[in-house]
């Protein structure tokens, strides 16, 4: 069975692709004339897509001629006949061209406005990407059932006492899941063994860097003053093509060809390993980018990534300089282990200590991150699972520093 996680754009065969959502999937329940098939994770995938998962299934049997059903309490979609996944897959493909994407930029970061002139409704797609407003074929049946059940908006960020669940249809928002508040926690026996052993495994890293200011590419060579002036140039072009939010998406843009070469480019010696990469990104114009640490993670680490996290301490020393970029190596390993290794989710605590034994990461920075969901990097679930995960050391980290107070 198909499970996991698929580019929102599943033409685009790119894993640095920042726009995911989980592969749908199906179950046939019933028999004869009730036969019918549910999708479980219907809700998962709509919020992916910022759309409520009302709309999605109420598209599905406009395609298929087939009666739909929801139950929002309980979180049932359904759509009446026996159908293949395979079947919704693409279908749910054609959703996204008609009804998210955005037609010009072809960003799925759009959301739906209804334009009232006189009696005449329409559909637009706003694309937060390019500004652009584009409108919805008005002839698809859905527009009937999207009018009568407009969009709420969904609120990003802390939804505390938002009230979501009063919209009614919106997936998004009011999603009851408890996450680290902090307050429950049936398993504080489990957790304070955890953090024992992260304590014993910390003081087993060793955490020498390896590479002397003199290894990176040198400042005043010729060869050097030329480098550095073909980068700015390449960091001049990256600016004007506004590479400040949302054009890593795009295959060919200087993050994905150098996420590429990383993975391209193996190299049993770390060290030459690590200038050859900071060589690249500097030919690229985006050694100073925060999104270049990102890219990094995802294309370097395998599943040894602890211990790689050393290896490279000096590289990435060199390309975190900043709180930006902190964040930016943060949301490299949520995309990590959300795309590639979601069987690493329960390691979280043993990567967040190993770049903080190298002071790549400051308290306050993954603090901020640990205590709030985002859906910058990867889908909110994924999220919630790997700062769920990130607990224990959160807690160590906030404890290490009550000791500190009391030496004081
Ligand atoms: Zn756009």
């Amino acid at each position: 069975m198909a499970s996991g996680i698929v580019n929102i754009r599943r033409d685009v065969d790119d894993k640095f692709y920042r726009y995911r959502m989980p592969v749908l999937t199906t179950k046939i329940e019933g028999k004869g004339n009730g036969i019918k098939t549910v999708i479980p994770n219907m809700s998962d995938v709509a919020r992916a897509l910022s759309r409520p998962p009302t709309y999605t299934t109420k598209f599905f049997g406009c395609e298929l001629g087939a009666q739909t059903t929801f139950d929002e309490k309980n979180d049932r979609y359904i759509v009446n006949g026996a159908h293949d996944a395979n079947r919704l897959r693409e279908l749910l493909d054609v959703f996204i061209e008609k009804f998210v994407l955005c037609k010009s930029c072809k960003n799925p970061e759009t959301e739906l406005v209804i334009l009232k002139s006189g009696r005449v409704e329409n559909i637009i797609r706003d694309c937060k990407a390019c500004g652009e407003r584009t409108d919805v074929d008005m002839r698809h049946k859905l527009t009937t059932f999207i009018v009568k059940n407009p969009p709420v908006k969904i609120k990003k960020g802390k939804n505390k006492n938002t009230g979501g669940d009063a919209a009614g249809g919106v997936g998004g928002a009011g999603n009851p899941d408890p996450v680290a508040d902090g307050a429950e926690s049936p398993k504080d026996e489990s957790d304070d063994y955890l953090t024992k052993k992260i304590k014993a495994e910390a003081a087993e890293l060793n955490t020498e860097t390896t590479l002397a200011k003199e290894d990176w590419p040198a400042d005043t060579s010729p060869e050097a003053v030329k480098q550095r002036v073909k980068a700015l140039e390449g960091s001049l072009a990256a600016t004007v093509l506004g590479d400040d939010d949302g054009s890593d998406d795009d295959a060919s843009s200087p993050y994905s060809v150098l996420g590429r070469w990383i993975e391209e480019n193996p190299d049993a010696d770390t060290k030459a390993r690590s200038i050859a990469i900071y060589k690249k990104a500097e030919e690229l114009g985006i050694e100073k980018k925060h999104k270049t640490v990102t890219i990094l993670v995802q294309a370097l680490f395998t599943e040894n990534i602890v211990t790689e996290i050393n290896s490279y301490a000096a590289l990435l020393t060199k390309l975190v300089t900043s709180e930006k970029h902190q964040k930016a190596l943060l949301g490299g390993v949520e995309r990590f282990l959300g795309f590639t290794h979601p069987d690493l989710i329960p390691t979280v605590p043993k990567i967040l200590m190993a770049f903080y034994q190298i002071d790549l990461i400051d308290e306050e920075v993954v603090t901020q991150w640990g205590t709030h969901v985002s859906k910058k990097y990867v889908d909110k679930d994924t999220s919630k699972k790997v700062r769920k995960a990130s607990e224990p050391f959160l807690k160590w980290l906030q404890e290490a520093d009550d000791d500190d107070d009391d030496d004081e």
